[in-house]
């Protein structure tokens, strides 16, 4: 791991998302890929839980996060508009109560402005009401040095309405599991509109992840949802490759 930090073997991938109202890339998700000198590529599947486990996951988010500023950096100095980011923060930073100056820190060292920067928390972190406190004030911190805060995964797991009343998140990732086409389908499709439906009333956007279709994207058009992230627009993609479509779209 420490080899791998120092020689950057981790390369960090960017994933478009797209808005449904203007069909234009309106923000992107950094997506972490191991470049292993003996194994090649290796996808977070693979080694998140190990670093989760030993505590690793820490720095590896922080030089994700420190990645995506470089490269905000090197799009405003290309006149390039500075579309948000979102990174993956793991549940282990919220061992450490003042974690969050650490990435306001570096995010100061290179002069990003407030609000393009978003913190991504899967909602397995939630076990009680004190952690929901600790992660509720941690997001209200997070507003205060200029970043949005996202809930990903919803609905993966154990999700629970609480969360969604108790924590002022700015915008809501869909599951993926929602819009796999299985034989749940019509529960899916009724679950996704009144989840759309209530957030709005909340002033929550929401992000589509997943999603593999045109009939999926136009379905997401019709019932309101704000963003699709998936492999119908793009996969995610090395930063030169982001980079060159930034261009073209601006
Ligand atoms: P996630 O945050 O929910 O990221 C979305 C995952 O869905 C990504 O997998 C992405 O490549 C995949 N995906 C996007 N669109 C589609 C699609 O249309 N179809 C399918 N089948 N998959 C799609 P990836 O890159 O393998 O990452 C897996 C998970 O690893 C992430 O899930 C996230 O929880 C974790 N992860 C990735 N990078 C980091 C990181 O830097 N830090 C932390 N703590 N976790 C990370
Ligand atoms: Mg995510
Ligand atoms: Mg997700």
């Amino acid at each position: 791991f420490e080899d791998s930090i120092e020689n950057r073997h981790f390369q960090v991938y960017l994933q478009p998302k797209i808005g449904l109202k203007s069909n234009l890339l309106e923000g992107a998700e950094a997506l972490v890929r191991w470049n292993h000198p003996q194994r090649g590529i290796i996808f977070p599947s693979e080694f998140i839980p190990l670093f989760e486990s030993n505590g690793k996951i820490c720095r590896l988010d922080l030089y994700v996060f420190e990645e995506v500023c470089a490269a905000m950096e090197r799009w405003k100095q290309a006149g390039l508009p500075l579309v948000p980011v979102s990174v993956n923060l793991s549940r282990q930073h919220f061992r450490d109560a003042g974690f969050l100056d650490t990435f306001a820190g570096i995010a100061s060292r290179f002069s990003i402005p407030d609000n393009v920067l978003e913190f991504e928390l899967t909602e397995s972190i939630f076990f009680d009401n004190q952690q929901i406190r600790t992660v509720r004030q941690a997001i209200q911190e997070m507003h205060s040095m200029g970043f949005l805060c996202s809930l990903d995964d919803f609905g993966s797991g154990f999700s629970s309405l609480g969360l969604l009343k108790n924590l002022p998140i700015d915008v809501l990732k869909i599951d993926s599991l929602f819009f796999d086409e299985g034989p749940d389908r019509n529960k899916d499709m009724a679950l996704v509109e009144g989840i759309i439906d209530m957030v709005k009333k909340f002033d929550i956007r929401t992000v589509a992840e997943g999603i593999e279709s045109m009939d999926q994207v136009e379905y997401l058009k019709r019932i309101g949802c704000d963003y699709v992230q998936g492999y119908v627009f793009y996969r995610p993609m090395p930063q030169s490759d982001y980079e060159a479509l930034l261009i073209q779209e601006c």
